[in-house]
């Protein structure tokens, strides 16, 4: 029997009308919910996607603030705009596209992000958050990964979940999040030796490499809960996953597609990371007397 398919744009559109009703009753109460955007160069893909953020913003009617900047930029100046951001009380988030251009150092940039508007959850201050299980934004990629599994009725509780991909934005938090979900975790990466034997005993198996083909049926367990993070091209061009999607589904019992898996609800979660940044900062306004 075919896996039932974890549908990223139907759960992205349900997740984005409930973000659109809470949106509504902060602007109510005087706050509108902004995110600020900032652009660095040229790279196509990362106009496609900084383009996708503002219309996400609008259409659950949050305002977003785009900062098109030269690849030239330096990196002082890119510091001195985001300590801006940083103090307008009317920017809830700020997102720095990446990559950045080589010239600037990213985890300097990172670091000069308000942990409390960092929406993309990649500040140390909210890496080191999530490492030890307290309140903080949570990257979005994996966040939207536990959604879906979530979605689906699937517990991490006592499974066994394999993340192939250690990455500081995908791979890693991913695993952090299944373990405080109680799952136990294994995470493979380029040098697990026999990357098959791990993956087949993942109940739930989670592919965050940028390889297609990377997890094929005989390295899926029969039933498991596939995610698959990937995002390539075929030779035709055509963006598919990590994940031998057509041969997989045959094995798996529940499988993310791509496209329309994993990407939708990463989009759909820093919706919900930047409403959460404003109105954490409507309650923290609240409880200050005067
Ligand atoms: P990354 O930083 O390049 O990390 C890739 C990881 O895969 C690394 O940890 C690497 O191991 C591991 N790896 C590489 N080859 C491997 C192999 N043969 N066997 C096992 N592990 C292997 O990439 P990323 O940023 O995490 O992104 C991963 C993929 O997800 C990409 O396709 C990216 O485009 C996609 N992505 C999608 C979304 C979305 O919204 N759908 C969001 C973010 C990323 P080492 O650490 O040992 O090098």
């Amino acid at each position: 029997m075919a896996a039932r398919l974890i549908d990223g744009n139907a759960l992205a559109q349900q997740i984005r009308s409930e973000v659109a009703a809470r949106v509504s009753a902060l602007r109510a109460r005087g706050v509108h919910p902004a995110l600020a955007v900032l652009l660095v160069g040229e790279n196509p893909a990362s106009q496609v996607y900084v383009r996708h953020k503002v219309a996400d913003c609008e259409g659950v009617g949050m305002r977003s603030i785009l900062d098109r900047l030269p690849e030239t930029l330096d990196e002082a100046a890119l510091l001195a705009r985001i300590a801006e951001l940083n103090a307008d009380p009317l920017v809830h988030g700020i997102l720095v596209q990446l990559p950045l251009p080589a010239h600037i150092d990213t985890d300097k940039v990172i670091a000069a992000l308000s942990p409390a508007k960092d929406v993309d959850g990649f500040h140390v201050q909210n890496a080191g958050a999530l490492m030890v299980g307290q309140r903080g934004f949570r990257p979005c990629t994996p966040y939207g990964c536990m959604r879906m599994l979530q979605s689906a009725g699937i517990d991490p509780r006592g499974r066994h979940a394999v993340v192939v991909g250690r990455s500081n934005i995908v791979g890693k938090p991913m695993a952090m999040m299944l373990l405080q979900a109680h799952a136990t975790v294994t995470i493979c990466h380029s040098a697990t030796p026999d990357l098959a034997a791990f993956t087949r005993q993942a109940d739930i198996l989670v592919a965050a490499v940028g390889r297609r083909n990377t997890i094929t049926a005989e390295m899926v367990k029969p039933g498991a809960a596939v995610i698959d993070v990937g995002m390539n091209r075929n030779e035709a061009g055509k963006l598919c996953g990590d994940v031998d999607f057509e041969r997989v589904r045959d094995v798996a019992g529940w499988i993310t597609p791509v496209p329309g898996g994993v990407g939708p609800m990463t989009r759909a979660m820093l919706l919900v990371n930047t409403l959460e940044a404003a109105e954490s900062g409507l309650a923290k306004a609240e409880a200050t007397p005067g």
